[in-house]
């Protein structure tokens, strides 16, 4: 479950944006996932729970913004939504071309601090 190092360190990077900011506690964290991440959000929510117990962000809320997967076709200079996770099909001239733009970011977008 590669949700525990993914939230272990989601948890490390937010304490250390908490301890930079001066606050205390962290109240609520909002990761950024790519729909590509291959990252399940129950089990996300569980991981981030247990990742989060005995730190100053026990009990703080999980936010997951999803961001959907988008290729890029060079030929055709034009951005998809990729049908498989593995080929970037251009739907337009059907070369397995096209690079992933967005689609695999696991990213902190915001956290909310208690002061
Ligand atoms: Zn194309």
């Amino acid at each position: 479950m590669h949700e525990t190092g993914i939230a272990e360190a989601g948890i490390r990077a937010a304490l250390t944006e908490m301890e930079r900011h001066g606050a205390s506690r962290i109240l609520s964290v909002t990761l950024r996932i790519g729909a590509l991440a291959a990252v399940d959000p129950e089990a996300m929510r569980f991981a981030f729970e247990v990742a989060c117990g005995g730190t100053p962000a026990e009990g703080a809320g999980l936010e997951i913004e999803n961001v959907p997967a988008e290729a890029w076709c060079r030929y055709c200079g034009i951005a998809f939504t990729p049908e498989s996770v593995s080929f970037f099909k251009c739907p337009q001239c059907g070369e397995y071309s096209g690079e992933l733009r967005r689609g695999r970011e696991i990213e902190l977008a915001r956290l909310e601090m208690d002061s």
